[in-house]
């Protein structure tokens, strides 16, 4: 293959989960401006339809698939539904993630509960059915997001710190077993990036101050750059890459 045509995902179809808004769908976006065919998902059937006719606009060949990624069953009936309907997902973007703050003594059960289902649980539910279907055909690529909170802690999200560093090493566990069957998992890192979830940090300037100080780069993330690293994961041009956490925080943890 020709070194210009190494990030080309023309022919390959993927799956991003939590699309409908955010990274998910800035990823999704990126993408398929690099060829691919997207599945759209997240929980919110509205919202994924406007998602679509954004992709649409932009001459994305896209579709929907709405279901929740913490319920295995509906994973399993969706993956299926997705391979039957429209063919083979050659790309995973596990990205379907909440975030739940409060100091850890206060933490509450069903908030514990909620996190780790979808930051955790739903990465097994869903790689591991993708991965069925991927090991048949002896290729396939999965990009789990993780988070500079795999790696550092800040007060009032440790549960989110928990779970974000089991989907760090879970990735390299992913990439353990299905290297062999000619898979590649690797992580994704953001740094702190303007989002919805981070809403109300955005609007929080003590917040941002100490973000700037604290970030080489002195400034939020904007979701369009994490594209370029996660065409790269998607792509044959990271064919011998495995079991990777690439970060994209601007410095934030080279600068301990
Ligand atoms: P948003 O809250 O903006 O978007 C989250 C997306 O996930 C939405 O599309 C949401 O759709 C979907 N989602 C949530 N729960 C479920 C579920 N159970 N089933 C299906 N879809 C679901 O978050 P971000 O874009 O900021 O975050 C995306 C990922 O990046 C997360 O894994 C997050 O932890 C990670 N991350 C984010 C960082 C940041 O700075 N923003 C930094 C590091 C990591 P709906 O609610 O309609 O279902």
């Amino acid at each position: 293959m020709p070194a210009k045509d190494l990030f080309s995902l023309h022919g390959r179809r993927a799956l991003v989960t939590g699309s409908s808004r955010g990274i998910g769908f800035a990823l999704a976006k990126g993408l398929g401006d690099y060829g691919a065919e997207i599945v759209l998902n997240g929980r919110d059937q509205m919202a994924l339809e406007q998602s679509l006719s954004r992709l649409e606009k932009s001459g994305i060949k896209s579709c929907i698939s709405c279901f929740d990624v913490t319920d295995q069953s509906a994973v399993l009936a969706a993956v299926e539904s997705i391979e039957q309907t429209h063919g083979p997902i050659d790309i995973l973007i596990n990205n379907a993630g909440i975030q739940r703050r409060a100091p850890l003594e206060d933490f509450s059960r069903p908030d514990w509960d909620a996190l780790m289902a979808t930051n955790l649980n739903a990465v097994f539910f869903v790689g591991q059915a993708v991965a069925r279907h991927m090991i048949s055909r002896q290729r396939g690529k999965i990009v789990n997001i993780c988070s500079v909170q795999s790696e550092l802690a800040r007060p009032g999200i440790a549960p989110y710190t928990a779970a974000k560093g089991a989907v760090k090493n879970l990735t390299k566990g992913m990439a353990t077993d299905w290297a062999k069957h000619g898979l590649q998992i690797n992580g994704l890192a953001p740094g702190y990036f303007e989002t919805e979830m981070n809403a109300a940090l955005v609007k929080d300037q003590a917040f941002t101050e100490w973000l700037c100080k604290r970030t080489p780069a002195a400034r939020w993330g904007k979701v369009e750059e994490l594209i370029g690293a996660a065409v790269f994961l998607s792509s044959d041009a990271s064919s011998f890459v495995n079991g990777h956490i690439l970060t994209v925080d601007g410095g934030i943890t080279a600068s301990l």
